[in-house]
């Protein structure tokens, strides 16, 4: 048993835990940083980027299925070679890899450790049962993993999480889809215009993010112009047989369905990485997950020098969000028994489905009824989103009856991951629905149709 004395120990080298390793470094202190899976992130190995790049093959698919309408044909028949799609992902995605483990090698060797971290007591580590960590602050930053609900084992091996996807070396016939949720709606639209034959199933209504609505019900029903989706589905059956998974339902006439998929992709939701932590030996108070309670402002557990940033709080599980908290941990690890709270940025989100959908600022679901006015624009009918078919998408923006402030949006539409900057950084500036419209707006562009919503807005908010 070797025994390593430090500052500052970092449990997980993700996106968390190597900011907060190199906020402590550059705070003056030693650290450690410990991992027990591969180097590389979350979001270059399994998330982010292989996501978006299965998404742009999907994209390449789609736009060639639909020239016909400009008069551009495409004669022949669309071959989509999944072997060439799995392998442009997979390397593509080696290469992000590849630039994240490059940056993690230039840590010094002493300051690396390959094992996963057990709890002894607050700030007393055990690695792999092989190196003891004695450390004066602790930084939890070991990310989360996606949630298998008990039904889901009836599937056996045939039960997949996104990490598998990505390992594909061809495309399979068809996949059923459990949970419409971020990850569920990106790979499900994803597979389906690759030619995947796909089923999505949700069980609570909700779809991606959206708490709007009117927004959830328009992107609902647009999707399903494309693949079946079922926010509030009814699946009375679930089991395997051979190699196939076997699906019972009720579809939307209630009528009981049975499908086959080669596939059971289970995007349920994730959960933070807790387990085998070994937090029962600390004298953390935890949560009914495991979780330890913690601030939210400074990351810090309790009155305990133990810090927790990125998808191992859940508090926004996004890629920025880690980035931000694991700074402002390593930072508050180091400075400890001073902290200071973490500056927010504006709240932002968005979908990289088509088309996307974005949520800016306050969440429509958290606003105060009657405190507020909605602005909403059809993207049907505007004019640039005409131009290039791509006129589907309906938005809400929310302005405050009070003070005319713009308090949030939720939309589907096109370019939303554009247009969801221009609004949180208005959100981020306290800026009025009159002061963002009287920004420029060139023609003719997209972001027309968010000044037609702002109008909408400042029209209700007018006395
Ligand atoms: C399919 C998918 C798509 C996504 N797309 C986007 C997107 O488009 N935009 C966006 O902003 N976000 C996206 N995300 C979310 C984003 O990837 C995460 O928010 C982010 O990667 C979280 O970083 P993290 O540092 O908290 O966790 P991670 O990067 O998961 O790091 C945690 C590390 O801790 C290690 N670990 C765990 N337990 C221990 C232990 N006991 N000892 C040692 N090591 C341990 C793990 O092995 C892991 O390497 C996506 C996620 C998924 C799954």
């Amino acid at each position: 048993m070797t025994t390593i004395q430090t500052d500052v120990a970092v449990i997980g080298a993700g996106t968390a835990g190597l900011a907060a390793y190199r906020a402590a470094i550059a705070a003056g202190k030693r650290a450690v940083i410990i991992e027990g899976g591969p180097y590389g992130t979350t979001c270059a190995r399994v998330g982010c980027m292989p996501s978006k790049l299965l998404i742009a093959a999907a994209e390449a698919a789609h736009e060639l299925r639909h020239t016909a309408p400009f008069g551009v044909h495409v004669d022949g028949q669309i071959r989509i070679d999944g072997r060439e799609v799995m392998a442009r992902v997979r390397s593509e995605r080696d290469r992000f890899v590849g630039f994240v483990v490059r940056g993690v090698e230039n840590i010094p060797e002493a300051d690396r450790i390959r094992g996963y971290a057990r709890f002894i007591d607050n700030t007393t580590l055990e690695v792999d049962g092989q190196t003891t960590v004695r450390a004066s602050r602790v930084v939890i930053a070991t990310g989360s993993t996606p949630t298998l609900p008990a039904p889901f084992k009836a599937f056996g091996d045939r039960l997949i999480v996104n990490d598998d996807v990505f390992a594909w070396e061809d495309l399979p016939a068809s996949v059923v889809v459990f949970g419409p949720g971020v990850i569920g709606l990106e790979l499900g639209q994803a597979l389906s215009r690759l030619g995947v034959r796909v089923r999505v199933f949700g069980v609570s209504g909700s779809l991606g993010p959206l708490t709007d609505p009117v927004i959830r019900a328009y992107a609902a029903s647009t999707f399903n112009d494309e693949f079946y989706l079922d926010p509030n589905a009814r699946v009375t059956e679930m089991e395997r047989d051979g190699d196939q998974v076997v699906v019972t339902y009720l579809d939307r006439e209630g009528r009981s369905v049975t499908e086959r998929f080669d596939y059971a992709l289970a995007a349920t939701g994730r959960e933070p990485n807790v387990r085998g932590l070994g937090l029962e030996n600390t004298g953390l108070a935890l949560d009914e997950r495991g979780v330890p309670l913690f601030d939210a402002q400074t990351l810090q557990c309790g009155n305990a020098p133990v810090f927790i940033a990125g998808d191992a709080n859940n508090i926004l599980p996004l890629l920025h969000e880690a980035a931000d908290e694991g700074k402002a941990a390593g930072e508050n690890a180091a400075s400890y028994p001073q902290v200071k709270p973490l500056a927010r940025r504006a709240p932002i989100g968005v979908v990289f489905s088509d088309p996307q959908i974005a949520m800016v600022g306050q969440r429509f679901a958290d606003l105060v009824d009657g405190s507020f006015v909605t602005g909403e624009v059809s993207f049907e009918d505007q004019g640039r989103s005409r131009v290039m078919l791509k006129n589907r998408g309906l938005m809400h923006v929310y302005g405050d009856k009070a003070t005319g402030r713009f308090l949030g949006a939720e939309w589907t539409g096109p370019r939303a991951e554009n247009i969801a900057h221009l609004l949180a950084w208005s959100y981020q500036q306290g800026l009025t629905i009159g002061q963002m419209l009287a920004m420029p707006f060139y023609h003719p562009v997209v972001e027309e149709g968010l000044r037609t919503a702002l109008r909408d807005a400042a029209a209700k908010l007018a006395p």
